[in-house]
């Protein structure tokens, strides 16, 4: 089996190299680009398998209560950041639901997960001219002191810019150009704890987004032990560009921020977790899935609701079709800020034998292929599977991939792969205001949900 691995990966890499295709994978495993991969895997294909996929896209692409499920989920409970009312509540309507759909093993399972409020928000310009203007802040950004921070602003683009001299009782605002998630994510990640290293009082942010519409967006923020945590928010690239203008201009520029965010002890929430039993080995297990927790804002559609009703239906079409191993769904909770839900899973699952882990958290945009991390054995057998994709015009596979869920289980050596869709405006929506259902396309969903349902059924064949 190596040996064949190893052919059709130099079979493969020989072929076409793509650099950059697709979207990434929010938290990728490696900093570099994915190489991608064209796939011809048919001859492979067992005939059966083959009108089994066929009838699965079929199935799905033509799915009616798939978008009206979504809408109810989005509609009904909102945004579901780990901690609320909304998520739990959310949680046991998809409970109530899936057992309505007769799936007797869907179940929630313990997880403790943190609970950060936001509370009230306020940015305004004092200088040149008062006005208020759109903030909002990180996730786990501390408060202001009651007052707020009023400062003079200094605008930088990179943290090799801060200095004591420049930055010292100073609000920091990072305003680079947007150049791709994955190094923007650097600056809302850290720049709390930059910032204070240089002695600002608080920081602010050029919301991550390659074009706005006036709407800030969030992401989670951390500290550093022994270093002081000061307030970090996001304000719309609008703003912030204008920040930077004013700045080159030699114009003076104050501002007062207030935050009244609150860290509260954990609270107990859940992973949901739904099977359906292999009729050969249902002791080997393809687990695949999305995050159910999402940002405060919005209605997280995109990231990642709609990516867990397409797994749900597609678990459902899988089941008429009874596949030789156990297909697992998790729709893992905490993934925005903490992760518990997928440690959580690791610890009550790591001794299973997991053949395959997959994540969708990249929108419900129209499928293009499957980012993919682990052994050349593995990888032969995931081109086969993405083989089945190619009606769909999913079958791409690159190294390396997975997702943030995923990430506990890779540690323990399980193959993860993570799908790919064409996500040009997923970063448009992403943890902000606008992240509402109406964003999504029935018919992106429904390809989304079939391409989960033949790549999952095809690996519970194959792998
Ligand atoms: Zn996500």
């Amino acid at each position: 089996m190596l040996r064949r691995g190893r052919q059709l990966r130099a079979v493969v890499l020989g072929a076409l190299l793509l650099l950059g295709q697709g979207a990434r994978a929010k938290e990728s495993p490696s900093s570099l680009p994915p190489t991608m991969m064209t796939v011809t895997a048919a001859e492979e294909t067992p005939p059966g398998l083959r009108k089994i996929a066929d009838q699965l896209m079929a199935s799905l692409t033509g799915d009616k209560r798939l978008y009206p499920r979504l809408v109810t989920l989005c509609d009904t409970f909102g945004p579901r950041l780990s901690g609320s009312e909304n998520l739990e509540r959310a949680l046991d309507w998809i409970l109530a639901e899936l057992r309505r759909d007769g799936f007797d093993s869907a179940r929630g399972e313990p997880v403790l997960v943190p609970r950060w409020t936001r509370g009230e928000e306020q940015l305004s310009l004092l200088t040149p001219q008062p006005q208020r203007l759109s903030v909002l802040g990180l996730g786990g950004s501390v408060a202001t002191p009651a007052e707020g921070v009023s400062a003079p602003v200094v605008v930088v683009q990179s943290f090799a810019e801060l200095s004591p001299e420049l930055a010292r009782d100073k609000i920091v605002l990072f305003a680079p150009p947007f150049s791709g998630y994955e190094s923007g994510v650097q600056l809302r990640l850290l720049g709390a704890q930059k910032a204070a290293l240089a002695g600002a009082r608080a920081a602010l942010l050029r919301s991550l987004t390659p074009q706005s519409l006036g709407t800030p967006h969030t992401g989670v923020t951390v500290y550093q032990e022994g270093v002081a945590r000061i307030p970090f928010a996001a304000i719309t690239t609008e703003d912030a560009d204008r920040l930077l203008r004013l700045q080159r201009a030699g114009q003076k520029i104050e501002a007062k921020l207030l935050l009244r965010s609150q860290d509260l002890p954990p609270s107990p929430s859940r992973n949901i977790v739904v099977e359906v039993r292999g009729r050969e080995r249902p002791e080997e297990v393809v687990v695949f899935g999305c995050h159910i927790d999402s940002w405060d804002v919005g209605q997280g559609a995109h990231d990642d609701a709609g990516s867990c009703l397409a797994a749900w239906h597609a678990l459902l079409a899988i089941r008429e079709h009874k596949p030789r191993r156990t297909v697992r769904l998790v729709m893992w909770v905490n993934e925005e800020n903490g992760s518990a839900g997928a440690k959580a899973y690791a610890a009550a699952h790591g001794h299973e034998k997991h053949v395959l882990a997959l994540e969708a958290d990249s929108g419900v945009f129209r499928p293009t292929g499957w980012l993919f991390s682990g052994s050349d054995a593995a990888l032969a057998k995931v081109v086969r599977v993405a083989g089945l994709l190619a009606p769909l015009r999913a079958s791409m596979v690159g190294v390396p991939g997975g997702g943030a869920d995923l990430r506990p289980l890779a540690e323990r050596g399980v193959p993860v792969v993570g799908l790919q869709v064409a996500g040009e405006r997923y970063f448009v929506y992403h943890h902000s205001a606008a992240d509402t259902v109406d964003k999504v396309d029935p018919v992106e969903l429904g390809q989304v949900a079939a391409a989960l349902a033949v790549f999952v059924y095809g690996a519970a064949e194959l792998m």
